[in-house]
């Protein structure tokens, strides 16, 4: 097998390079290499490439963890995959050790990496990463719909958090890739309608092409009335995909209602209508990329009753990262997806 390959490295502030590497080899007894086939974009590799930087990643790195390929080589105590099985990454390494991993909250884990994101990941032709890292998905599944089983998986395990009845109306407030698949991942389950919120035409419009009930901008009508005439009372359960909108969250759903918050901004402190929570009997989850959503997400995606390629609007090779970057960036592209 050639040994050298060319690769986008993480130099800080902003900055790719694109470097001669040797490939990754097989290092310990777990270790898999795996071929990558595509890799997705995600907002997490916006932020990191943004400048000043809005998530960390220590220079030096490979990033992208969104990544279907297909097992190369492993190492002697690998069981659960073989040379030639299609894998796609769940990129978060717990410790298994620390007191949250010991009280099974392994993803507040206080002793993780993160493929992609600390050590090196997916935007590479070869990956090397452990055992417990890869699942296992059948062959039959497209290739984009696997390459989206991350993203994905980060909602799975966000609305299992927040008890759902068949015909709930859902409101989600961010209609990017991750609103739109926790949309898809609510029609699937049978919401009643299904009402996207944004400032950004290009996703309105998205939202609606793919069929959602309602596609609103916020800048452009009163988000809480309109959300109230659409379902009579207000959603049973809304999803702030954004990260700072809790408040606008609490005004959407009606009385007895669940509020699902998922982005995450880190620097923004917005107040909280405490009053709202309690006069109204409101239940907020707050929820983290999931908590074991992986098998459940590897059988949606092979049942092929959720479809998330219907986002992929661009697929580019690895020499255009940096252009599918800026195009998500501008939202020019919903989802943009590398191609080895
Ligand atoms: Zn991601
Ligand atoms: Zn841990």
């Amino acid at each position: 097998m050639s040994n050298q390959e060319y690769v986008p490295i993480f130099r800080g502030n902003g900055v790719l390079e694109y470097v001669e590497r040797d490939a990754p080899q097989i290092e310990t007894v777990d270790d898999v290499l795996v071929q990558i086939e595509a890799c997705g974009i995600c907002g997490t590799d916006l932020n990191i490439l943004a400048v000043p930087p809005a998530h960390k990643a220590p220079p030096g790195i490979v990033i992208g963890h969104e990544g279907v390929g297909i097992v190369k080589a492993i190492g002697p105590a690998v069981q659960s995959v073989r040379p030639g099985d299609r894998v796609v990454i769940a990129n978060r390494l717990t410790c298994g050790q620390c007191d949250y991993c010991r009280r099974g909250l392994d993803n507040q884990c206080t002793n993780y990496q993160t493929i992609g994101t600390t050590i090196d990941g997916a935007f590479a032709p070869t990956l090397r990463a452990p055992a417990c890292a890869l699942w296992k998905i059948d062959p039959s599944v497209p290739r984009d719909d696997a390459a989206l089983f991350e993203p994905l998986s980060c909602a799975v395990g966000s609305v299992k958090r927040a008890p759902f009845q068949p015909g709930d109306n859902v409101a989600i407030i961010g209609a990017g890739p991750m609103g739109l698949l926790f949309a898809l991942l609510y029609r699937t389950l049978g919401a009643g309608k299904i009402i996207l919120l944004d400032v950004a035409p290009y996703r309105l419009e998205f939202a609606q092409e793919m069929g959602m009930d309602a596609a609103l901008n916020v800048t452009q009508v009163d988000a809480a009335a309109e959300v109230k005439r659409l379902t009579g009372l207000g959603a049973d359960i809304v999803v702030d995909a954004v990260g700072n909108q809790m408040s606008q969250a609490l005004q959407l759903a009606r009385r007895g209602g669940q509020v699902i918050l998922f982005g995450l901004r880190p620097h923004d402190n917005p107040p909280v209508n405490q009053y709202t929570i309690t006069r109204y009997d409101l239940t907020v989850h707050g929820t983290f990329v999931g908590l074991h959503p992986f098998a459940q997400t590897i059988q949606l995606l092979e049942s092929r009753r959720v479809q998330p390629s219907v986002l992929v609007t661009h697929r580019l090779p690895l020499a255009e990262l940096e252009r599918g970057v800026e195009l998500m960036r501008t939202q020019q592209a919903m989802k943009v997806l590398i191609e080895m």
